[in-house]
């Protein structure tokens, strides 16, 4: 047996209570189950209960405050590809969430489920670092925030403590001067893990780059901001070849390593056209022409 025992609870304060049992079994969280149960068959992972956490109305909600956007945590990819909010102040995110897996793994799997389970190729890590989100974590004694580059502490491993739950995922929506782009090298062109995935917000005001943030995944231990590429881009007037020359100061950034996907000196060869697609669909984005 997998697992002795499974309750779907409707609300985050009773997922919260079973996460929280006091007479020693194991419990875990599962949303989608696209990365849960593959890693059960394969004794990754024991566990004696499971929590299901997808259908808990509050996870599942995107929703505006100001000039933040929500993501319940339990939000599918499905549900980021079809929102129009999403389309409208995070559109990397809609591009992401339809390059992960096939229809199926889009309709199950989760952006907390992605976040927990704290892969350097998952593929929305980047996005949220270039959005600069804050992650909302509950537990029984109350709510607690961290900040995305804080979340994850390397390949599998996160700020989360047993017993949390992750509830939801915000951040700044992209202001009007500013575009967003997401990338993905893998192995083949759909249903692939990473081998290098580039995520890009960059802004202009009055011609110049006003600010941009560029990470990276598959390329670290952890996911990588590329302070390289964003200080030789910022308060520059965009053009072909300042661009280039950024794309390539990435490899001063990263320190891929070989394993069944690529070899290091590939992923380092193909950061840099990556990066530099996703710096050019994000200021067209933003509606930039630049000199050549
Ligand atoms: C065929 C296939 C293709 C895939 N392709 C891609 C791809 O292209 N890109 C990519 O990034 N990933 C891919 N994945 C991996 C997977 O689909 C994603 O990581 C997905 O987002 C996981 O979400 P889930 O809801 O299924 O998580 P689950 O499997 O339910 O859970 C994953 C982990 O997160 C924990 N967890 C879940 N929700 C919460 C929560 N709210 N709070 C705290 N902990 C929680 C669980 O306990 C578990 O440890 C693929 C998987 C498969 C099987």
């Amino acid at each position: 047996m997998l697992y002795q025992s499974y309750c779907a609870p409707d609300t985050i304060e009773e997922a919260l209570t079973h996460l929280n049992r006091t007479d020693g079994a194991r419990v875990r969280p599962i949303a989608g189950g696209t990365d849960l149960m593959v890693q059960l068959r394969e004794r990754l992972v024991q566990t004696d209960m499971l929590v299901d956490v997808s259908s808990i109305p509050d996870l599942k909600r995107i929703w505006l405050d100001g000039h933040r956007l929500h993501l319940g945590a339990a939000a599918t990819y499905t549900q980021l590809i079809e929102s129009e909010l999403v389309h409208q102040h995070a559109y990397l995110l809609a591009e992401a969430g339809r390059l992960i897996g096939g229809k199926q793994i889009q309709h199950m799997g989760t952006i907390g489920g992605n976040l927990a389970n704290a892969s350097p190729a998952g593929d929305t890590l980047p996005c949220l670092y270039a959005l600069d989100a804050d992650i909302t974590i509950a537990s029984l004694e109350g709510d607690r925030h961290v900040a995305m580059s804080e979340f994850m502490r390397g390949p599998r491993k996160t700020a989360l403590r047993p017993h949390e739950l992750i509830t939801q995922i915000s951040f700044d929506v992209v202001p009007e001067h500013a575009g967003s782009a997401f990338t993905k090298m893998g192995l083949r062109h759909s249903q692939a893990i990473s081998v290098v995935d580039v995520a890009a917000v960059v802004g202009v005001l009055d011609g110049r780059i006003a600010s941009v943030r560029v990470a990276l995944g598959s390329v670290a231990p952890t996911i990588v901001r590329s302070p390289s590429v964003e200080q030789m881009l910022l308060r520059q007037a965009p053009s072909d070849d300042l661009l280039d020359r950024a794309a390539e100061a990435t490899r001063h950034d990263i320190e891929p390593i070989t394993d069944i996907r690529g070899s290091a000196a590939y992923r380092l060869y193909v950061a840099k056209p990556f990066v530099r697609q996703a710096l050019d669909r994000a200021l067209e984005r933003a509606s930039v022409s630049r000199a050549s």
